[in-house]
């Protein structure tokens, strides 16, 4: 185990880049690199409890924990962020910085640390030790890309917006000319002033970024190979090994009996339900781990979906609803009633990869989180996207517009509008939707096959590694 090159994880500790960060870690322990993969105490025992303790195969991956200094009856939802990095900052870097700065004499050193980008101390650490940072943002490229792009939006006067026009084309962005409205960017650009502590975050990100040795993207190149190319004038080595679970797939198959990482108890009986399902006549509804919505929001979405005829999946995690912890405070409409029990599912939480790669599931109705958005294109699923924040906002234009995927009806929640977009994903313009969903699953699944560009991407990942830790070793004998 000695002789293994020695990298440090450590993830935003969310459901998403958790999950993806750990599907990398599975590939790099699979290419006999020795892992430590940090999580926090709340995230860790989630997993413990949610997947029987089975999410690590690897004698070289090993799991330390920090604190993140939130009270534990904290939602850590997606309105907490800022405070939870704050936290953090305050309580678990230094932590980390003890940890990988005095690893033990028994222990490999570190040899490189792939840190979630959002983490500005980690580029201080690195230094400190003088081991390789690689900034791993489990973000779309595409809304990352505009994160980048902030500073030039801001001195161009585009950024806070100036009037209430949404639809204003954004011009400040290189390679996203004729895509971007304001509506289109992150929505930490909505901000009044400069102020906002999510445009902050953002701004120290883009300061850091640069110092990083290389940046890993959960994307493929022909997905978007134009925000890439971009990209690589501000960091040259960009590794794109996406669509990482379907990577984990084909590398290494003993990861077919790997769990999916949840860190809530998934309900399976909604498999069986979808296995009594006509072909592709199901609207898999979901808004992810982090949003929340106001009960207005969610009538409106539950009239929409009853009122479209379609049938549903509608997963409703606890506490995803404002004020609607015990009961929602109304009676339910008896057609809203009776249309769920003719033709819905409702569960709290779902194995989400197997809902999507099931026949029965005609299109998703997303949040357009990044993993949700390439768990759907992998499985060739149309999207009807209800962008909740930072780049959902712009994955659900590149979905709409660029991918043409699906349709984005972003700032609207209105059951006409919803009833509406369900028909035409999956009725009206269900065939064009399909073919086109049909051809990038095909070539997502190409770019992690072996010779695709994610599998060469990976192959080159783990040879640099190991390079460093060759180099490491050289430096270490000449002292
Ligand atoms: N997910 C799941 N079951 C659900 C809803 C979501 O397993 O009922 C998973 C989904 O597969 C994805 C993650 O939760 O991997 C959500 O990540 P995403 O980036 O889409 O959105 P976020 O939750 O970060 O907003």
């Amino acid at each position: 185990m000695h002789n293994l090159p020695h990298v440090f994880i450590f993830p935003l500790p969310l459901q998403g880049p958790v999950n993806c960060m750990l599907k990398l870690a599975h590939l790099l322990a699979h290419h006999d690199i020795r892992i430590t993969f940090l999580n926090t105490h709340h995230i860790h025992q989630r997993l413990l409890a949610h997947n029987n303790n089975h999410f690590n195969n690897y004698a070289n991956l090993r799991f330390q924990t920090v604190p993140d200094g939130l009270p534990e009856d904290n939602p850590r939802t997606g309105d907490q962020i800022p405070n939870l990095l704050e936290s953090m900052e305050i309580v678990s870097a230094p932590i980390f910085r003890e940890m990988v700065t005095a690893v033990p004499e028994s222990e490999t050193p570190v040899t490189c640390i792939i840190a979630d980008g959002i983490f500005t101390f980690a580029a201080g650490v690195a230094a400190e030790i003088g081991v390789p940072l690689l900034y791993f943002d489990t973000v779309s490229p595409c809304g990352f890309w505009t994160y980048l792009c902030l500073p030039k939006l801001i001195e161009a006067g585009e950024v806070p917006f100036k009037d209430d026009n949404m639809d204003e084309m954004i011009i400040n962005a290189p390679g996203m000319e004729g895509i971007m409205r304001r509506r289109d960017l992150p929505s930490f650009c909505r901000a009044k002033d400069l102020d906002d502590p999510l445009i902050k975050l953002v701004l120290k990100e883009d300061d850091h970024i640069p110092l990083a040795q290389g940046l890993i993207f959960n994307t493929f190149q022909q997905l978007e190979a134009p925000i890439l190319s971009q990209m690589r004038n501000i960091c040259p080595n960009i590794y794109a090994v996406g669509p990482l679970h379907t990577h984990l797939k084909t590398r290494v198959l003993e990861a077919e009996t790997t769990t999916s990482n949840s860190i809530w108890k998934e309900d399976m009986t909604c498999i069986s339900w979808l296995d009594s399902q006509p072909l592709r006549s199901v609207v898999y509804v979901s808004i992810g781990s982090l949003a929340i919505i106001s009960k207005e929001e969610f009538l409106e979405l539950w009239h929409g979906l009853v009122n479209s005829g379609s049938r549903f999946l509608w997963v409703q995690r606890q506490g995803s609803v404002i004020g609607g912890a015990n009961n929602m405070g109304f009676e339910t409409p008896l057609q809203l009633a009776q249309g769920t029990k003719e033709r819905g599912c409702i569960v709290s939480w779902a194995p989400q990869q197997v809902v999507l790669a099931h026949p029965s599931v005609g299109a998703f109705f997303t949040h357009s989180g990044w993993n949700s958005s390439l768990e759907s294109i992998v499985e060739g699923k149309p999207m009807i996207c209800w962008p909740y924040g930072v780049d959902q906002q712009v994955n659900s234009r590149y979905v709409g517009e660029v991918w043409k995927l699906g349709v984005d009806m972003k700032d609207m929640c209105d059951r006409v509008v919803i009833e509406k977009m369900v028909k035409e994903v999956m009725e009206s313009r269900k065939d064009e939707f399909l073919e086109r969903a049909d051809h990038v699953a095909k070539l997502a699944k190409a770019s992690v096959s072996q010779g695709g560009s994610s599998f060469q991407d990976l192959d080159r990942l783990v040879d640099d590694i190991k390079s460093m830790r060759i180099r490491a070793r050289a430096a270490s004998q000449l002292s």
